[in-house]
């Protein structure tokens, strides 16, 4: 057959995730790529999404999520972020970040509106904004002055904003580079927002894994900002459970009336068995979310210590489960094609950094993620050594 169509989505490929996962699977390389933990949820809360599952908890799920799961995630949001907000107008579950993330630009943005994300932005924003008609500016995030760590360019972010831009998008804790925002930054971007009519989008789903005893600065915890944003998060990450697909959006009551509109009609609701289950867990261990930083951080100094006879030059990730590596001492090769042929070659599978970039400056670098058990981080850095 030789019909074609004319794509939506023509610069769109397959998302490098699934690229790397496939050929990580092909060629048995231990697979540092796609973001997903080698280790299980807590039994604790296998064992209440058992109960559920026997119990009769198998038929839909109200359409913004059960009660008793907005509620521990209102009670969680004052508790961590001192925010109010109300359970019945401004939470609702979603399938993962990426539908939360999805809906909410399909709720905000017109066509001809712009978008402005940081590069390197994670590979779902563009898509969206693109099927919702809207136009992408990219801002690269800069180097700051220890030659690793990446930052707001607040000069560029002014210049970007003007009549058209609709939305901003943020990531901090920032993936894949780990940048988190800095004390005085909400304030430096309410400042610049003050007399437009953009709205945010923040998606805050490695909330839970900043290191240095650092603070999570979320938008929800900024009063000024919150009247325009919609934040998006994940128990993906926080609970190792990244194939349940399961997170939120809290916006305010005019925002979540929007964002309700489209994901009722993406996904209408999400696993009902599965919601009872965290909700319980969150009453039962409110704490388990401050001993990630710990958790992760022990394997981040892993990773970073079984590497320190290699060539790769490194700084020590700031938040999120991924470790950027420059490579400039080893090879000056294209970063995409240096990762698939290292996944070939040497046998570990990383993300290289161009993709998620308008321009590629930041070629040179690869992400690996690092929440794995000691024998994969030993393994693969043993191969990384020998480069
Ligand atoms: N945003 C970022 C920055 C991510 O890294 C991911 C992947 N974990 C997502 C969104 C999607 O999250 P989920 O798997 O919950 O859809
Ligand atoms: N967020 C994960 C990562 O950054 C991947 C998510 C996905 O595979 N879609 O690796």
């Amino acid at each position: 057959m030789d019909r074609t169509i004319d794509s939506k989505l023509p610069d769109v490929g397959t998302t490098i995730f699934t690229v790397m996962s496939q050929l990580a699977n092909h060629t048995g390389a231990i697979n540092l790529a796609q973001g997903f933990p080698s280790f299980e949820p807590p039994d604790a809360l296998l064992d209440r999404i058992s109960h559920y599952l026997h119990n009769g908890a198998n038929q839909y799920a109200p359409m913004m999520g059960v009660p008793a799961l907005r509620e521990a995630i209102a009670e969680k949001t004052l508790r961590l972020q001192n925010r109010k907000v109300d359970m019945d107008s401004e939470i609702t579950v979603c399938c993962g970040a990426t539908e939360g993330l999805f809906s909410a630009i399909q709720a905000v943005v017109r066509p001809a509106d712009e978008v402005i994300v940081f590069d390197p932005a994670y590979d779902s924003y563009e898509p969206a904004v693109t099927l919702a008609g809207g136009l992408t500016r990219h801002i690269p995030l800069t180097i700051g002055s220890n030659g690793h760590d990446f930052e707001i360019d607040w000069a560029a972010l002014s210049a970007a904003i003007g009549p058209k831009t609709r939305l901003i998008v943020l990531n901090f804790p920032h993936n894949p580079t780990g940048a988190i925002l800095q004390p005085g930054d909400l304030d430096k971007l309410a400042a610049l927002l003050r007399d437009t009519d953009c709205f945010l989008l923040s998606d805050e789903v490695y909330e839970h894994i900043v290191f240095e005893g650092k603070p999570h600065l979320s938008l929800l915890s900024h009063d000024e900002l919150w009247e325009r944003t919609l934040v998006i998060s994940s128990f993906g990450k926080t609970f190792h459970a990244t194939g349940w697909k399961i997170g939120y959006c809290i916006a305010p009551a005019y925002l979540s009336d929007e964002f309700r509109k489209v994901h009722q009609f993406t996904t209408f609701a999400i696993s009902t068995p599965v919601q009872h289950a965290i909700a319980d867990f969150l009453r039962s261990d409110p704490d388990f979310y401050s001993r990630l930083p710990e958790f992760y951080r022990q394997k981040r100094d892993r990773f970073c210590e079984l590497l320190q006879g290699s060539r790769f030059l490194l700084q020590p990730a700031r938040s999120t489960f991924f470790q950027i590596l420059d490579y400039s001492e080893i090879s000056q090769d294209n970063d995409l094609e240096l990762a698939q042929r290292w996944t070939r070659d040497i046998g570990v599978a990383s993300i290289p950094l161009t993709v998620f970039c308008e321009q590629p400056f930041t070629a040179q670098r690869l992400r690996f993620c690092f929440a794995k058990d000691d024998a994969t981080l030993s393994d693969a850095a043993a191969k990384l050594c020998a480069l």
